[in-house]
């Protein structure tokens, strides 16, 4: 299967992807980690996004395309995907159909995490991360067994640095302007399947795996 996760921040891509990763041997390809770790890496490609990832605004299309692009071949990545984040723009969008056409693919569903921006400040400002595997956490909603602590490997968790109220109307902003029109595209292609990315993550697993099977 070839999915797209698009979502608002913090409606709940991250935490759905490795369940329905693992559950069908796809790779899972997010470009917020791709690009916080050549962030923290500081190479040339996290030095040219660090100034647009601080302010909450896009990275430009040919960085993130040319991340998707090296990233799709690899072999993990043939019999099937995941892309969270990614596109969230149309010209991204377009970007990643030539790609796929050369191969004689397509995108097959595209999961929109439909959900009101109200809810999304306590998602956002409660979230800790562990850098290494993606792996997300909520102070409120999902505790790791011992505070501040990755429950898996027991290395210590972080605070994105964007993740604060006044960044995250940057990024809302970004993706009512820029993304949302990425949902109409794939809708005029009728493969989108809208959850309802509010309720509990338990009940919105259930409604991937419904959309999925
Ligand atoms: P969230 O998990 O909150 O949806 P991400 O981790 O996906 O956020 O993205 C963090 C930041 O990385 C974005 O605010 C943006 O600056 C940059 N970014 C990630 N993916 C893309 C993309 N496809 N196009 C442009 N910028 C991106
Ligand atoms: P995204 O990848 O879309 O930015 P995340 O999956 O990282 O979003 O979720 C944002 C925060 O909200 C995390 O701290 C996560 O633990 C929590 N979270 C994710 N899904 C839900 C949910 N369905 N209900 C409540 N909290 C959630
Ligand atoms: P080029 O070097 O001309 O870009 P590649 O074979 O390296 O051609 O792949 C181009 C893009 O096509 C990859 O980045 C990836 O997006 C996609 N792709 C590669 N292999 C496959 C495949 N087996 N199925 C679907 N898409 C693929």
């Amino acid at each position: 299967k070839r999915l797209i996760l698009v979502g608002p921040p913090g409606s709940g891509k991250g935490t759905q992807s490795p369940i329905i990763k693992d559950e069908y041997c796809l790779c899972h390809l997010a470009t917020g980690d791709m690009l916080r770790a050549a962030v923290a890496a500081k190479t040339p490609l996290g030095i040219k996004a660090k100034e647009a990832m601080d302010k909450g605004e896009l990275v430009s299309d040919d960085l993130v395309v040319g991340i998707i692009d090296e990233a799709l071949k690899k072999p993990s990545c043939q019999k099937g995907f995941i892309l969270d984040g990614f596109p969230r723009t149309v010209v991204q969008a377009q970007k990643l159909d030539e790609m796929l056409e050369i191969h004689g693919a397509k995108v097959d569903k595209v999961l929109n995490f439909a959900i009101d921006d109200a809810i999304l400040e306590e998602r956002i400002t409660g979230r800790w991360i562990h850098p290494s595997s993606g792996r997300s956490y909520h102070t409120k909603f999902a505790p790791p067994k011992v505070s501040g602590v990755d429950d898996v490997t027991g290395e210590p968790l972080i605070q994105r640095k964007d993740d604060n109220a006044a960044v995250l109307k940057s990024r809302l902003e970004a993706f009512h302007k820029q993304t949302e029109p990425v949902i109409d595209y794939y809708t005029k292609k009728s493969i989108v399947a809208n959850l309802h990315a509010e309720k509990p993550p338990k009940d919105v697993t259930a409604e991937v795996q419904k959309v999925l099977s």
